[in-house]
C-alpha cells in the first residue's frame, strides 16, 4: 500500500452492500401503486433516469397500508423533471423539489442528495449542526440514502425491475415494527430537529416502537424545536393532529416533554391545573378529531387551535378582568395576547386565528341566551362549530349541560316552540359598567 492511498481524499468510508430483495420475495405490487406514480416512473426510466419510489408509501406498502401520497427518488435534476412533464412545478427553496400535478394528486419526486461537498453541484448551508439548506445534488441510491431520516423510510422500490433496495435494515426493522433513526440519532436531531415531532408522529401513526437509541435525545434535544421557523412548524402541528392518532401522538409528546416546546402558555396551564379540567378538555378535542377523520368527516384546524388555546385563554381572561376589565373587553384582550404569544412559536395564518377567534367569542354569547339575539345565532357562520365547542366543554366538565341542553332543543324546534323557548328565558341582567379596579361581582367570571 503506497502512502497516497492514506490520505483522507482517498479514503472511501465503508459502507455496506444494500440487500435487494427480489419482486417475488416482497409484496408490494404495481395494482398498489397509483397511476399517476407509475407513469412518473415509467416516464423517467424512458428518458434515460433511475427512478424509485421511496419514503413513506414504501413503507406503508410493507406494513399493509394504504399510502397517503407517493414520493419519488431519481437521478434526474429538477430542471430536467420538468422538462418532461408540462404539468410540473418546482418548489422549495431549502430542499428544491418538482411536484408533477395530475388533478388534485400531486406526485413528489426529488433528485438524489449527495453527502459529498466536494463532488456535487449544488450547495448545502449549515448552522451549528443544523441543515438550513441542503440541495447538493447525487447520482445514486447509495448517496441519497443516508440523508433519509429513519429506516423504514429509506426504502427504494426500482421500478426497473420491482425490486427494493435496502441499505440501512429498513425492511428488518419494519418487521420487528420498529422505527429506527439512521446514523448517530444526536446528529441527526441536530441536522433538523423536526425529526424528533416525525419519529413521534410515524411510531404512533404506524404503532411502531421507538428504538431506544432514537429515544434517548428526545427530551434533552426538544429545545432544538424553538430554532425552526415557525411556518415550518405550523405544517408540521397539522401533520401531528390531523393525522387520524392526535390523542397518542399529544400523549407522547407530553411524556417526552416536548409538548411544551410547541405550545408553552398551554403547557403551563396543564401543569398548573394538574389532570383536571384542562387536560380533559384537550384529550376529548383530539379524541373527538380521530373521531372525526376515520369517519371522514370534515374537520378544521380553527377548531383545534381554539381547544388547545382554551386554557391558556381562560387564564388571560380571568387576569384582564381581575384588572377590571368588562368582559367583552378582557375577552378580546385575552385572545390577542395567547394568539401572538403562540404565533412566536408556531405560525398560525390568519384565516385560521380569524375562526378560532370567532369560536371563542360566541361561547360567551352562547352561554348568555340573549333572547333578542338567539334566532340570529343560529344563522352565524360560525355557531356550529361554536356550539361543538361549548359541548366539549361541558363534556370536559365545564357546568354547562343546562345551556347545552337548551342550544340542543332550540336548533331542533319549529318557530312556535323556539318563541317559547325565547319567552322562558329569564331577562338579561343589565350589564353595569365597572370602574377600573373595581370588585369583581360575583359569578361574572368566565365558565372554563
Ligand atoms: P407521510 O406518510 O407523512 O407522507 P413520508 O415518510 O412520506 O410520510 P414525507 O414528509 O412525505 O414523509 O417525506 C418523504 C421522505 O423524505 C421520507 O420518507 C424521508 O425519507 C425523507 N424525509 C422527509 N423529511 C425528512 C427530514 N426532515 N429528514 C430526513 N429525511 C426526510
Ligand atoms: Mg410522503
Amino acid at each position: 500500500m503506497t502512502d497516497h492511498t492514506l490520505t483522507t481524499h482517498n479514503v472511501v468510508p465503508l459502507r455496506p452492500a444494500p440487500r435487494i430483495i427480489p419482486r417475488a420475495e416482497h409484496c408490494i405490487s404495481r395494482a398498489q401503486i397509483s397511476e399517476y406514480a407509475l407513469k412518473v416512473l415509467y416516464r423517467l426510466k424512458n428518458a434515460g433516469y433511475q427512478a424509485y419510489l421511496v419514503g413513506g408509501s414504501v413503507r406503508d406498502l410493507l406494513l399493509g397500508r394504504r399510502p397517503k401520497d407517493f414520493d419519488i427518488a431519481t437521478n434526474a435534476h429538477p430542471e430536467q423533471v420538468r422538462e418532461l412533464f408540462k404539468n410540473c412545478r418546482l418548489i422549495g427553496r431549502r430542499f428544491r423539489l418538482a411536484h408533477v400535478h395530475f388533478g388534485p394528486e400531486i406526485i413528489e419526486v426529488a433528485t438524489f442528495r449527495s453527502s459529498d461537498e466536494a463532488e456535487a453541484e449544488g450547495d448545502r448551508v449549515m448552522e451549528d449542526g443544523r441543515i438550513l439548506r441542503d440541495n447538493v445534488y447525487g447520482s445514486s441510491v447509495e448517496e441519497d440514502v443516508w440523508r433519509r431520516d429513519f429506516t423504514a423510510n429509506a426504502l427504494y422500490y426500482n421500478i426497473e425491475d420491482f425490486s427494493i433496495v435496502d441499505y440501512v435494515g429498513g425492511v428488518a426493522d419494519i418487521q420487528a415494527r420498529q422505527l429506527r433513526l439512521i446514523g448517530n440519532p444526536y446528529a441527526r436531531y441536530r441536522e433538523d430537529p423536526v425529526r424528533l415531532l416525525r419519529a413521534i408522529r410515524f411510531a404512533r401513526k404506524l404503532g411502531l416502537t421507538i428504538h431506544p437509541d432514537t429515544e434517548r435525545p428526545f427530551t434533552e434535544l426538544g429545545p432544538l424545536l424553538e430554532q425552526i421557523p415557525s411556518a415550518r412548524l405550523f405544517e408540521e402541528v397539522l401533520k401531528l393532529f390531523l393525522g387520524a392518532h392526535a390523542l397518542p401522538t399529544y400523549e407522547a409528546l407530553r411524556h417526552y416533554g416536548l409538548f411544551g416546546h410547541l405550545f408553552p402558555d398551554v403547557e403551563a396551564a396543564l401543569v398548573e391545573g394538574g389532570d383536571g379540567y384542562a387536560s380533559r378538555l384537550l384529550a376529548q378535542a383530539l379524541a373527538n378529531t380521530d373521531r372525526r377523520i376515520s369517519e371522514d368527516k370534515p374537520v378544521t384546524p380553527a377548531f383545534l387551535f381554539a381547544a388547545l388555546l382554551w386554557p391558556p385563554l381562560v387564564q388571560r381572561e380571568q387576569y384582564h378582568r381581575g384588572h377590571g376589565h368588562p368582559p367583552l373587553v378582557s375577552m378580546q384582550m385575552a385572545q390577542d395576547d395567547v394568539i401572538s404569544r403562540q404565533a412566536a412559536r408556531v405560525a398560525i395564518p390568519r384565516r385560521f386565528t380569524q375562526v378560532t377567534r370567532e369560536i371563542w367569542s360566541l361561547q360567551w354569547r352562547l352561554e348568555q341566551r340573549a333572547p333578542k339575539s338567539a334566532l340570529r345565532m343560529l344563522g352565524h357562520p360560525r355557531f356550529r362549530a361554536a356550539y361543538d365547542f361549548l359541548l366539549l366543554r361541558a363534556e370536559a366538565g365545564a357546568p354547562l349541560a343546562d345551556c347545552c341542553d337548551w342550544w340542543t332543543r332550540f336548533q331542533a324546534e319549529n318557530e312556535q316552540a323556539r318563541g317559547q323557548m325565547l319567552s322562558e328565558l329569564p331577562s338579561q341582567p343589565r350589564r353595569r359598567k365597572r370602574r377600573p379596579g373595581g370588585r369583581r361581582r360575583a359569578g361574572a367570571s368566565h365558565t372554563p
